[in-house]
């Protein structure tokens, strides 16, 4: 396989289609900056959904995968091996967790929280049997198994892929009143992502997570907050719940819980939810192997040792003030916490796929979200200089300068 094209052509013929990918064939990354196949440089503002936010290929994230891979890399949970236990350790140490369920992908850990907290439901708060409910929100996004997707409201997401299991209520995101109003004694959960991210980075309005959280404990039903793309570092702290000055009861993490190194996902809760799960009653093959234990653990390593998530707030704001004072007709608004930005485009500027593609031409990779948003997730190691000139290109494109990437 020689040129772009070449690639393009393959995948078009033998792959599913259920992806529009911008038209770049990346082969090398290294921090913030990917490299095409042709050895163009580009600067990553996606990050793989924020999966790699320790930056690309990180040295010691690569080092602990390797020394491990050398030594053991599935045991399966019949046996116990020897990183385990010490990826438990850490990560409740640095979450304030009590227990720890490892998964793999993001949705399966959804998944998996949906189990428990039924459960709980039923022999804890005694629930009448298959009467659970769990409350989601509007346009909410937490994978695409077909549990999950079973509760979106995006058509594309949903349609055709039913039946679905029954038991969700949607509400409206960012509105208390409504979450009051929807529950009942069956509630068992709330499902909610702190910010919205697939849904264009939206965050809800001052004191809407404190009143859900009173709501919560007043009603007896288990918070759980989808952290997996808000977590570890990307709003500007470990757990974007700290904006809020909340606690969840459940914690869903994945994504850079690996640093993009390998799929590695987790519930985290610090109730009785997970307590309820017993042996034969939910698992994994890959799960908590000691590969995905030692990667995990040199991912939240090096978060914290090198300052990334402090840099996300400092690099965030620089990033967020730079982007509001670019004068361009086409900018509706600037949205974002930390390194979870977007910017949403009028309707009339065309949509945001072409802003993507005209980024490319000037070596920045950004994605387009809901056609009228582009959103904005470095790797959390990027630098004052690299943020300066990210937004001149962003500055370049917006304003018309060079609408097209010439
Ligand atoms: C990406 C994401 C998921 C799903 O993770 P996968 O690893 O793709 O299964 C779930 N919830 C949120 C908020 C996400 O951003």
């Amino acid at each position: 396989m020689m040129n772009p094209a070449d690639f393009l052509a393959v995948e078009d013929q033998l792959g599913a289609h259920n992806y529009k990918p911008i038209d770049v064939v990346l082969s090398r990354g290294r921090g913030v900056w990917l490299w095409d196949v042709e050895g163009k440089q580009y600067l990553d503002c996606l990050s793989a959904y924020s999966a790699v936010n320790q930056g690309h290929c990180h040295p010691k994230i690569l080092r602990a995968m390797t020394e491990q891979a050398g030594r053991l890399t599935l045991t399966s949970r019949a046996f116990r091996n020897d990183q385990l236990a010490l990826f438990y350790e850490e990560i409740a140490a640095l979450t304030g967790s009590h227990k720890v369920l490892p998964m793999n992908s993001g949705a399966e850990a959804v998944e998996s929280a949906i189990k428990a907290v039924r459960k709980w439901g039923y022999e804890v708060k005694g629930v009448p049997e298959n009467k659970a409910e769990i409350i989601v929100c509007h346009q909410n996004f937490h994978g695409r198994t077909l549990g999950v997707v079973g509760f979106s409201t995006d058509p594309e997401a949903r349609g055709g892929f039913g039946p679905f299991a029954p038991g969700f209520k949607v509400v409206p995101f960012g509105d208390a009143k409504a979450f009051e109003a929807a529950l009942t004694e069956n509630t068992v959960a709330f499902l909610v992502e702190p910010i919205q991210g697939e849904a264009g980075v939206i965050i809800p309005p001052a004191g809407y997570f404190p009143r859900v959280r009173e709501l919560c404990t007043a009603h007896n039903v288990t918070l759980i907050l989808d952290e997996i793309q808000t977590g570890l570092g990307r709003t500007g702290k470990l757990l974007a719940e700290q904006h809020e000055g909340i606690e969840a009861d459940v914690t869903l993490v994945g994504k850079a819980l690996s640093g993009g190194f390998y799929p590695v996902s987790a519930v985290l809760s610090n109730s009785d939810v997970l307590g309820v799960l017993k042996p034969g009653q939910h698992g994994s093959t890959f799960g908590g192997n000691p590969l995905a234990c030692a990667i995990a653990r040199a991912a939240l390593r090096v978060l914290v040792e090198e300052g990334m998530i402090e840099n996300a707030a400092k690099m965030g704001a620089r990033f967020k003030a730079g982007l509001e004072s670019i004068r361009s007709n086409a900018v509706r608004e600037v949205r974002g916490r930390g390194l979870m930005l977007a910017v949403e485009l009028h309707p009339e500027a065309g949509g945001a796929r072409r802003y993507c593609e005209a980024l490319k031409g000037r070596g920045v990779l950004a994605k387009d979200t809901h056609s009228h948003s582009i959103r904005i997730a470095p790797p959390l190691v990027i630098t004052e200089e690299e943020v300066d000139w990210v937004l001149e290109q962003f500055d370049a494109v917006l304003t018309g300068r060079d609408p097209c990437g010439s």
